[in-house]
């Protein structure tokens, strides 16, 4: 098991565009087992490899019903609206309220690159758009309603 050094907010890598995965290397399989430890480690529904530095098109999702990795996911279809808290492991202790699809159909490749399609609703959904962001450039701070703030120092 490898941690990998999650990097945070303010570094450029997770403002840069991921590359699409060709082929599942050795590196690739490396990769992805370390991802899903830092993960969990952190006590993370998702990892991009953005966060730990590497532009390539791929995340682990763990909602709690073990791990989902994602090679090259794109969103094909979402539904409704949920708004809720969110944060992400790039910037540790802050959270943000953030409005979501409620249901996202999406598609990726497995790590035999076959295509897979996943349905999520509720935190599942919100997980796959977060993730997906992050392989984008995009953080869930540019999509929130208010400014990323500590729960524990706040009032509210
Ligand atoms: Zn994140």
């Amino acid at each position: 098991m490898a941690i990998r050094n999650i990097r945070e907010f303010g570094d450029p890598v997770l403002r840069k565009e991921c590359k699409p995965v060709k082929e599942v290397t050795d590196r690739i399989r490396v990769l992805v087992e370390d991802m899903i430890d830092t993960m969990n480690e952190a006590n993370g529904v998702g990892l991009a490899a953005p966060q730990v530095g590497i532009l390539k098109q791929i995340v682990v999702i763990d909602v709690g019903e073990g791990p989902i990795v994602m090679l090259n996911p794109r969103i094909l279809l979402t539904e409704g609206e949920q708004t809720g808290i969110e944060g992400c492991l790039s910037l540790p202790g802050k959270v943000a309220e953030v409005t979501r699809p409620m249901h996202v159909r999406a598609v990726y490749q497995n790590l035999d690159m076959q295509e897979v399609e996943i349905e999520g609703d509720e935190l599942l959904a919100r997980a796959i758009c977060h993730e997906l962001d992050h392989l984008h450039g995009v953080l869930y701070t540019d999509k929130a309603n208010c400014e990323a703030y500590d729960p524990e120092e706040e009032e509210r």
